[in-house]
């Protein structure tokens, strides 16, 4: 039995920012576990068997790749972005914890692109200076913990990137945040809505935050907003690297 699980990040989209390290285990691999639209974008072989589920059932999906990696099979969880940026990675220690037999399996985290990343390097350099990264759904936390957080990094004139900024079922979370943001911050703070990078779908748009409008953001899109003196060069956005 020489089953193993490694948990993998696909990046943000184009397979040109996949690492060869992901594609030689997505390559040597019995099965590929997931949400159903990133193992959509493992491609079929003989051999090779998806096993793609429905959001929200992180830890189901998680034991059900260790019990398969036990019984020896060659297993991949994929993610996108990064594994361990809102995504799988925790959610298998966490299944790990309440199974300690599981504990000794070959188990590794290959990094990806995270969409923080991708999207800042595609509007410039907005996240040159100390910055933090906040998720903006409450699936798995109060809400009075993201206004807490948000309101705290603001005020440390943190640059800062959320994920899960809109969703359908809660969109006025957002629109709150913007709230939030228009006491701390002046109405010149510069704010990116960067939807689908790396997709042909890929679209970038830069305003201030006395321009942002909650519709500019929903579940594909990654708003980056900078710190105090995040300026423009050109068709650029940077931070600079002193404060
Ligand atoms: N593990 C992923 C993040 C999962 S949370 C990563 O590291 O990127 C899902 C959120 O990521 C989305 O709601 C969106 O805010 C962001 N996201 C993922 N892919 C994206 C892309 N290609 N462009 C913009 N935002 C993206």
């Amino acid at each position: 039995m020489s089953g193993w699980l490694v948990i993998a990040g696909l990046g943000p989209g184009d397979e040109a920012l996949v690492t060869p390290e992901v594609t030689n285990a997505v390559a040597e691999a019995t099965d590929i576990v997931g949400y159903i639209p990133y193992v959509a974008r493992i491609p079929a072989r003989p051999g090779l068997v998806l096993h793609p589920s429905d959001n929200r059932v992180e830890l189901d999906r998680a034991r059900h790749a260790l019990q398969m990696a036990a019984e020896g099979r060659r297993v991949v969880v994929v993610s996108s972005g990064d594994p361990g940026v809102f995504a799988m990675a925790s959610a298998v220690f966490e299944a790990l914890e309440d199974a300690p037999l599981w504990q000794e399996l070959d188990i590794r985290v290959l990094p990806g692109i995270t969409a923080m990343l991708a999207a800042a390097a595609r509007s410039g350099a907005p996240l040159g200076h100390d910055f933090c990264a906040i998720n903006l759904s409450d699936n798995l936390k109060p809400w009075a913990v993201i206004e807490t957080r948000l309101r705290l990094a603001a005020q440390a004139d943190f640059a800062m990137a959320f994920y899960n900024p809109r969703s359908a079922s809660r969109p006025e979370g957002f629109t709150r945040v913007l709230e939030i943001l228009r006491e701390e911050c002046a109405p010149e703070r510069l704010i990116t809505f960067a939807r689908a990078v790396s997709t042909p779908e890929e679209r970038l748009q830069t305003v201030t935050l006395a321009e942002a409008r909650p519709e500019m953001a929903d579940m594909r899109t990654m708003v980056v907003v900078g710190n105090s003196a995040t300026r423009r060069v050109g068709r650029w956005v940077y931070t600079p690297r002193r404060a």
